[in-house]
């Protein structure tokens, strides 16, 4: 059997990190987004027992049991004592690395189809608890909706559709460990965007309301080492942005904008600065089929 599905990258609308638990975990508060910018996962299964490999059209990416693909698919066999072999490929859109969950939208993606495939049911709660033992985006990218992210990353609480918006999306040439951005959260005084203001502002469908509340409090330690990401956010208002911020520990940076135009035009100002850059809406609202 052989499904072809798309996978989107999400944003970070709002990204709060209000305390750091004692183990080294981070408790989250955030509100996310998917956007059209999607990878495409080709599944197919097989008659090697239990095999599982991976093909992609990225030198990035690993092909191995570091993929995240993989591990959502070993994770899923085991649990459901399913013995089928597996074949599959990625063609990789998303930037890899650049906070805008590209990894765990394909392990999402993964868990997803093979609960179809295999016809066991699970609901997406339970494909999120499988989901959470690979990433802490994962449980949150098998819903790919616009939602209200906390605790580990584990608690997924779907929002109101967004009203019509653009994002431009700006990724610097530069790579960025998550896992060192997260290590000094616990020693960085970090701000705290107005959470609750924005899921008022998504609750009311009020664009300038949501324009005007998100904020990611990952940006200042990112920044601090990576000033581009700083020079982008202004470039992006200048430009005529609503607004602009970093995505997930970055670097990617996104402006907002009200209608299409206008980011058309934000983003061809940007081209000039930034090579790699993207105009995508949100979407995946009335998902699950996408
Ligand atoms: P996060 O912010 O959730 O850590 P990100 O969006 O910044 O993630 P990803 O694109 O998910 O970054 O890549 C993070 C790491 O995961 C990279 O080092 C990459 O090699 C590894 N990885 C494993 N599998 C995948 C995959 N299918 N797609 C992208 N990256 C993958």
């Amino acid at each position: 059997m052989k499904r072809i599905v798309r996978a989107p990258a999400k944003l970070n609308l709002g990204l709060d990190a209000p305390f750091v638990h004692p183990d080294g975990s981070i408790e989250w508060r955030m509100v996310m987004t998917s956007i059209g910018l999607s990878d495409h996962l080709q599944i197919e299964t097989t008659n090697r027992h239990s095999k599982i490999r991976i093909f992609s059209d990225s030198s990035f990416l690993p092909n191995d049991k570091r993929n995240l693909a993989y591990q959502a698919a070993h994770l899923f066999l085991t649990k459901m004592n399913i013995q089928t072999g597996l074949e599959i490929s990625i063609k990789k859109n998303i930037p890899v690395a650049a906070g805008l969950g590209g990894g765990s939208t394909d392990a999402a993606a993964v868990l997803r189809t093979l609960n179809e495939i295999f016809e066991t049911g699970l609901s997406f709660d339970e494909l999120a608890q499988i989901g959470a033992q690979v990433d802490s985006d994962v449980p949150y990218c098998v819903f790919s909706r616009t939602a209200l992210v906390s605790g580990r990353g584990e608690i997924v609480t779907p929002l109101k559709k967004l009203p019509k918006m653009w994002f431009v999306l700006a990724k610097p040439n530069i790579s960025v460990s998550t896992p060192r951005i997260l290590k000094q959260v616990a020693t960085t005084p970090v701000s705290h965007p107005p959470i609750d203001e924005l899921l008022a502002g998504i609750e009311d469908s009020d664009y300038d309301r949501i324009a005007a509340n998100i904020g990611n409090s990952l940006e200042c330690i990112t920044s601090a080492s990576h000033p581009q990401i700083d020079t982008l956010k202004s470039r992006l208002i200048e430009y005529g942005a609503d607004g602009s911020q970093m995505s997930g520990s970055g670097p990617t940076v996104f402006g907002i904008c009200r209608t299409e135009s206008r980011a058309h035009r934000v983003y061809n100002s940007l081209s000039g600065f930034c090579h790699e850059t993207y105009i995508t809406q949100p979407e995946c609202d009335t998902h699950p089929a996408f």
